[in-house]
């Protein structure tokens, strides 16, 4: 863990213990989180690598309270968020956000990009000229052209469609942007346009971010810190460049190996 820096701002997240088991009838449950901790810091980003199955999107699922906790605590913003339910997580859904591998799975297909990036501004009460121009800014701001308010999502690219994504996250301006994988399904040049958008995003509105990606190399090159998850614990904790370089944790050695081949 981080050492506490009583000088330094408190953390926009904190996890204590945060463990997941999911049970199926008559059979042992399958524990894919086991008693994560950690803290996120304004600004920040916080990548968590891993193999597959190893417990990366059921941390983000219950971070964003889409998933129960088996136990453990989520302290967001200095509210406990664990237990909260129904309406009341409306106020976490506008502090977090999150951004998936399918861009696409971010939108409904029979209705517009602009439609899907407008939504949470209607359902908050905004007109639907406001919406407009609050769906133009974001769509600017994530390096679209206006224009793609109009377009449906089979109408654009991969790259386009996860632009429009982080656009529609971004309409609640939360403080938090989780992305689990959402660079993963793209060529490797739009990966790296993808990063660029995001730290410019993070630098312009003080976003924390938690990157969650298969790949170091990307991780080194965008993250501040960086978690190794093994069998739905944390192995490894530190600095990318520090832990490529020295690896304490074998099956992070391993990783990086078979990344770096
Ligand atoms: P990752 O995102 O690192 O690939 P996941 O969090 O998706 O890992 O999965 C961790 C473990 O939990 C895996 O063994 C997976 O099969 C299991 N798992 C994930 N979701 C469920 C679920 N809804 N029901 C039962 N098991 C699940
Ligand atoms: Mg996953």
């Amino acid at each position: 863990m981080r050492a506490e820096n009583p000088a330094g701002p408190a953390p926009i997240l904190s996890v204590r213990d945060l463990t997941k088991i999911y049970r199926h009838q008559n059979q042992d449950g399958i524990t894919a989180a086991d008693h994560i901790s950690f803290d996120l810091y304004p600004g920040e980003c916080l990548g968590i690598i891993g193999e597959s199955g190893s417990g990366k999107s059921t941390v983000a699922g219950m971070i964003t309270r889409l998933t129960d906790p088996t136990s453990g605590t989520i302290v967001l913003d200095g509210q406990d968020i664990t237990l909260l339910r129904g309406r009341q997580l409306r106020d976490v859904y506008a502090k977090i956000q999150m951004v998936f591998q399918t861009p696409a799975d971010s939108f409904d297909p029979r209705h517009t990009l602009g439609d899907g990036i407008g939504e949470s501004l209607r359902n908050r009460g905004r007109s639907i000229r406001e919406t407009r121009q609050e769906v133009e800014r974001l769509l600017t701001l994530c390096g679209l052209s206006p224009y793609y308010a109009s377009r449906y999502p089979h109408q654009v690219s991969g790259g386009q469609c996860q632009r429009a994504a982080i656009a529609r996250a971004l309409a609640v301006s939360p403080q938090i942007l989780i992305c689990d994988e959402a660079t993963s399904a793209l060529d490797v040049t739009i990966q790296k346009e993808m990063i660029t958008l995001l730290d410019r995003l993070r630098k312009k509105l003080g976003l924390s971010i938690i990157f969650i990606c298969h790949d170091i190399a990307l991780v080194q090159e965008f993250c501040d810190r960086v978690l190794v998850m093994h069998r739905g614990k944390i192995v490894e904790e530190g600095i990318p460049d520090e832990i490529i370089k020295n690896p304490k944790d074998p099956y992070t050695k391993n990783l990086i190996d078979s990344v770096l081949l």
